[in-house]
């Protein structure tokens, strides 16, 4: 619940109105300074405080235009509690559309982060330390890696009660089973009693209408099921859980061609792809190993020996 006097980031928020701060920890090199927005929006009811945050992931555009679409839709104004926008974190990232820090760092392996570390380890410590303590609960979207391209979902720890009900709500297309990862942003807000839901949809530097249109729909439904804002929860249908995950990895190298839809129920040996080589001589086809949900493809032209190619569900 909100506290009264409510502070973030070291500064007192007002009820009843739009406050937007900056979070600000470095220069660029060339000594412009770098700010990060963060747009709160408190009630003068009291209530939960949610964050929604995006672009831990400075390439990760789809959750910066879930969020966009939130602001334009002005459902981030509560009649109770507050809600917290970042609809851009790793601002450095995002401007040169990098997964990574300015120092090659992954901000999501950075945290709760301290105050002599590297650059992006300093970033993380003042969210830990300004942000995160009054914070309830955190949606922070993602997308896949590169050109590995995810079906709308949500990450939740197995055991995670408080998450997995809120994942049902959401009502995304897939729930997945995923255990925490040290120095993830997820695991500090977890080890601080906060609950956190891990959105993943689509892939790398795009911005998909389709995962835009999910992360909003769940991130709408969150927020009435919290009492923030009004409205009616949709229900598309029920999620599927995947509990068990497995990677199919490409055993020869080539052009990837993918012929299963992303999402889909396959059985045992049917094709999902083929590589190729550009002069019609060789031809791999790659089979489903067994009865699986694909919910993450790997969308890139050309592949590698080894390279990771769908992402299979593993059932029970
Ligand atoms: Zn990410």
């Amino acid at each position: 619940m909100s506290n009264n006097p409510f502070t973030l980031l070291g500064k007192e928020i007002p009820e009843g109105k739009r406050t937007i701060l900056e979070i600000e920890v470095a220069k660029l090199h060339t000594r412009t300074t770098v700010k990060v927005p963060v747009i709160i929006e408190r009630s003068k009811e009291p209530g939960p405080v949610v964050l929604l945050l995006a672009g831990v992931h400075g390439d990760e555009v789809n959750g910066v235009g879930i969020i966009r679409e939130i602001l334009n839709q002005k459902l981030n104004k509560p009649k109770k509690g507050t809600i917290i926008c970042i609809p851009v974190f790793n601002i450095f990232g995002y401007l040169i559309q990098t997964r990574e820090f300015p120092d090659g760092r992954d901000l999501n392996r950075m945290f709760p982060g301290s105050l002599n570390g590297s650059l992006a380890s300093q970033f993380a410590f003042q969210f830990t330390k300004e942000i995160a303590p009054f914070v309830d609960y955190v949606i922070d979207f993602h997308t896949g890696g590169d050109q590995r391209e995810n079906i709308a979902q949500i990450r939740c720890a197995e055991g995670d009660k408080k998450g997995l009900e809120l994942a049902k709500v959401f009502n995304p297309p897939m729930i997945v089973y995923s255990s925490y990862i040290s120095k993830s942003l997820r695991d500090t807000m977890n080890k601080l009693g906060k609950t956190i839901l891990l959105f993943e949809g689509g892939k790398s530097k795009e911005l998909n209408a389709n995962i835009i249109s999910e992360g909003v729909n769940g991130t709408k439904n969150v927020l009435i099921y919290l009492g923030l804002i009004d409205g009616e929860i949709t229900v598309k249908g029920d999620p599927i859980f995947i509990k068990n995950a497995k990677w199919l990895r490409a055993t020869y190298s080539g052009m990837f061609k993918i012929t299963v839809k992303n999402g889909a129920r396959v059985k045992k040996k049917e094709i999902l792809g083929v590589i190729q080589d550009p002069f019609g001589e060789f031809k791999k086809r790659v089979y489903a190993p067994f009865d699986c949900y694909v919910f993450c493809i790997n969308k890139t032209a050309i592949v590698n020996k080894g390279d990771a190619l769908f992402h299979l569900s593993v059932d029970e």
